[in-house]
């Protein structure tokens, strides 16, 4: 799970991390009162997912309360990265004399975490790891040794340059990072940049957290944050027993199929005759004669559908059963667009005999990609 700014930031606050104070604003008369709440200059930020905010214009700094109405206006309803800005962090603007980077990243190919820390904050990480590596330290976490000692940050943030208070600002703020990093079972935490003010303040301008979704059932604090809207037609399919998966807003195929290997084999099948789909439903194993009907239902009422193969296997699943669930959404006429059924293993001979009779297109010893241009022949005609 990818959080907002705003809500990381709600965590960091809550971890001892120091940052600015902040509103979060949905629209011009949240934002209003936010300007009205700092009554000073503020920074207006986009809450979106994807990073580069700043170079997008999407960090506006504003010098009075009229100033931050008109950036928010700006930024509000702007496209980031295929995101829409529908909210803004209204923030009290940082006096930043130097741009620090503090993370912790899971190395998922060492199977363990690395702390990265940098005196040239603000850019990405990854360009200062290529053209000034000098100016990055990392420190490799031993899982099993959570807590490095404190010495070990002040080594580490003397190296990158910092003396005095900050150095110890600094340290106590990558700490508390590394430990949020594992109560809260993160994939990465970032602070970027990790703010030295003119009076000397060192502050979280910015902060990015990716969590395990795996571990959400231990976090209820997380809950909240997730994000729980999906494709109405996706409730439906779980009602039904299936998985419904969006692949295309202007694609025109529908694919039903028995797993997601093969739904997605069919996919790339398709894309290369040069066709697009537009979702896939997975039956999975053990389907029923009203779970593959109402899949066939919940296809029909996907926008923009010319046409749909089911191609599924008879394994754990029953061709018989499926045919007769295809049968079963037939008479309702709902399904007026061509479809080309290939189907074989279990039962297939009983399974045939139903779609046969039914002069359902059938595909019983070829392959996918004959299926798939039987179809687009269809469509086309
Ligand atoms: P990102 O570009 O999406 O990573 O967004 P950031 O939150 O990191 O903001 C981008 C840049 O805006 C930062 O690197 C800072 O230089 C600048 N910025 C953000 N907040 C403030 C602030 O309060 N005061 C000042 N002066 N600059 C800020
Ligand atoms: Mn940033």
């Amino acid at each position: 799970m990818y959080m907002y700014e705003y809500q990381a930031k709600k965590v960091f606050r809550e971890a001892g991390l120091p940052v600015p104070a902040g509103y979060l604003a949905a629209g011009p008369e949240e934002v209003r009162k936010a300007a009205a709440h700092l009554n000073r200059s503020a920074v207006v930020k986009a809450q979106v997912r994807a990073g580069g905010r700043g170079k997008a214009g999407l960090v506006r700094l504003a010098d009075s309360p009229d100033a931050t109405f008109q950036a928010a206006g700006d930024i509000l309803g702007k496209v980031h990265h295929g995101e829409v800005v529908k909210m803004v962090l209204v923030e009290e603007s940082l006096n930043i004399a130097h741009e620090l980077y503090a993370g912790v990243i899971l190395d998922l190919s060492k199977g363990q975490p690395v702390v990265l820390l940098s005196s040239q904050g603000g850019v990405n990480i990854e360009e200062v790891a290529e053209k000034a590596p000098e100016a990055l330290i990392r420190l490799e976490i031993n899982p099993l040794e959570p807590e490095i000692p404190m010495y070990r940050w002040l080594e580490a943030w003397r190296k990158v340059g910092l003396t005095g208070p900050q150095l110890i600002k600094a340290s106590e703020i990558s700490a508390k990072m590394l430990r949020l990093f594992f109560r809260a079972d993160a994939f990465v935490v970032e602070i970027n940049p990790l703010a030295v003010t003119g009076t000397g303040d060192v502050i979280a301008a910015d902060a990015k957290l990716i969590v395990d979704d795996s571990s959400l059932y231990r976090h209820q604090e997380f809950y909240e944050y997730k994000d729980h809207s999906h494709h109405p037609l996706e409730s439906e399919a779980l009602q039904a027993g299936v998985s419904f998966v969006p692949l295309n807003e202007d694609g025109f195929i529908g694919i039903i199929a028995g797993g997601a290997g093969l739904s997605m084999a069919t996919m790339d099948a398709i894309v290369e005759q040069g066709a697009s789909p537009a979702v896939f439903i997975d039956l999975g194993g053990g389907i029923s004669e009203a779970g593959m009907s109402e899949s066939l239902k919940i296809m029909m009422k996907t926008p923009g559908i010319n046409g749909i193969i089911i191609n599924v296997f008879g394994g754990i699943n029953n061709c018989e059963i499926m045919a007769k669930g295809i049968q079963r959404a037939w008479p309702d006429r709902i399904v007026n667009v061509p479809v080309v059924v290939k189907m074989r293993g279990h039962s297939q001979e009983e399974g045939w005999a139903i779609l046969e009779e039914m002069g359902i297109p059938l595909i019983k010893y070829g392959t996918t990609d004959e299926a798939i241009k039987l179809l687009l022949e269809k469509v086309a005609s």
